[in-house]
């Protein structure tokens, strides 16, 4: 029996997983044709030609509503500023109440208060980690304007059940599609399915351009007010002829060129990448469901999950070795897991004593809000114990991993349970 790498042992794997992402000629060729014309950015914050950005934003754009099927697609400079101007874009504000996934990356939550609105959390689904729509009908209240749903990992969240809640309390839904381009609710792509959605192309999602984002509607005013605040707005608005100015306030949220061009390339890659993931995470998945205590990822609704992560349930009662000696091992093995995904966004300090800015507790404070939101431990239980206890997930189901990088997961799994005796041994 090989020792643990934990213990002092070989490592099952030495070699380091080959990176994400793949550049290749496609986007080296898109490249190239902004640096020959010069034209780093198109956009001017000014009424006219400009307005509306430069050759390649405007060809990134066609992309994605292509793809997507959508009236419009804004270009941003990353998920981040794309819900803050998606938020806002619905015209929500100080004194309304946003209903929110705790279970995401922070940024979800941090759009919400960027328009001093205040983020309401609802528990997630136990077996697909997107908000539960029985949870967000208990957090509802008259100052409730939308619902933020977040696809994570790639499993689409029940819209058909969460639509029926927003029509029947006239909340818009916005959807965080950032970890979820290509996924498929009952056959048809989320980003289609809400209000308006946004998509990431940071680093690490499946299509980049480093930093960027892209905000999708069928919606003409939330267009409208998306490329406001995209543009700075408050110059622009008068002259473009806008009559309601509010939340037309802007940022600089342009998206350069360059940036536009290698997403153009990367978003023709994007069903080959999706595809590629799929099936590394299925192959995983029955390579790993002969183990005791673990569940593979659920599939519902008819959805064509596309993996950004595969998140597995630990059964620390089956395995007999707790979660995180369990994470610690597999790492040391080279294989890089990891135990319980982000903290639930309201255990972060700044939620729990209600803090944005330097003094008082603006917006929570706001005499336009009407409503005192709790932030303590234990209202999103499940999203806690998945946090805490049982999620476990991987990022190595992607381009241009093979089957053999998969194998190798497997064979360290094989080896910590033959070791189980020797693993229960250290105190985690
Ligand atoms: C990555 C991510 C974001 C933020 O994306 P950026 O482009 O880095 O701003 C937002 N929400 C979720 C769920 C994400 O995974």
């Amino acid at each position: 029996m090989e020792k643990l790498a934990l213990l002092g042992g070989e490592k099952i794997r030495t070699k380091p997983f080959l990176p994400h992402p793949v550049l290749g000629e496609e986007e080296k060729a898109e490249v190239n044709s902004v640096l020959a014309t010069g034209l780093l950015s198109g956009f001017v914050a000014k009424a006219g030609d400009f307005f509306l950005g430069g050759p390649k934003v405007k060809e990134l754009e066609k992309e994605f509503t292509d793809y997507f099927g959508t009236k419009y697609a804004m270009a941003v400079n990353s998920a981040t500023s794309g819900l803050h101007a998606a938020v806002a874009a619905c015209g929500i504000g100080p004194g309304d109440e946003v209903i929110v996934s705790p279970y995401t990356m922070s940024a979800s939550a941090s759009a919400i208060l960027h328009t001093n609105a205040i983020p309401v959390f609802a528990d997630v689904d136990y077996d697909i980690y997107c908000i539960d729509p029985i949870s967000i009908r208990k957090v509802i209240s008259p100052m409730t304007k939308a619902i933020m749903v977040v696809h994570l990992f790639g499993h689409p969240a029940d819209m058909d059940e969460i639509n029926k809640i927003a029509k029947e309390f006239k909340l818009k839904v916005i959807e965080d599609c950032a970890q979820a381009p290509g996924a498929k609710y009952k056959g048809r792509k989320v980003g289609t399915l809400g209000d308006v959605a946004v998509f990431s192309l940071n680093m690490h999602k499946t299509v980049t351009t480093g930093e960027g984002g892209v905000v999708v509607t069928n919606n003409d005013e939330i267009a409208e007010k998306v490329r406001l605040i995209r543009n700075h707005g408050e110059v622009c608005a008068e002259d473009l002829g806008i009559q309601d100015i509010s939340n037309t306030l802007g940022w600089n949220y342009r998206m350069c060129e360059i940036d536009a061009a290698i997403g153009i390339a990367q978003m023709r890659k994007l069903e080959k990448l999706t595809n590629h993931r799929i099936e590394l995470a299925e192959y995983l998945s029955q390579r790993l469901s002969r183990f005791p205590g673990f569940t593979i990822p659920e599939i519902k609704f008819n959805a064509r999950h596309v993996y950004f992560a595969v998140p597995f349930k630990y059964d620390v009662s089956k395995t007999g070795f707790d979660r995180d000696s369990f994470i610690k091992a597999l790492v040391a093995e080279g294989i890089p897991f990891g135990a319980g995904y982000v903290k639930p966004i309201y255990l972060e300090k700044l939620f729990r004593e209600k803090i944005c800015y330097g003094r008082g507790n603006c917006p929570f404070s706001c005499h336009l809000y009407k409503g005192s939101v709790n932030y303590k431990q234990g209202i999103c239980p499940i999203a806690e114990k998945l946090h805490f206890k049982e999620l476990i997930f991987t990022p190595l189901c992607r381009y241009p991993l093979t089957k053999n990088d998969m194998d190798d997961i497997v064979k360290a799994f094989e080896k910590i349970f033959e070791n189980a005796d020797a693993l229960r041994a250290v105190r985690g």
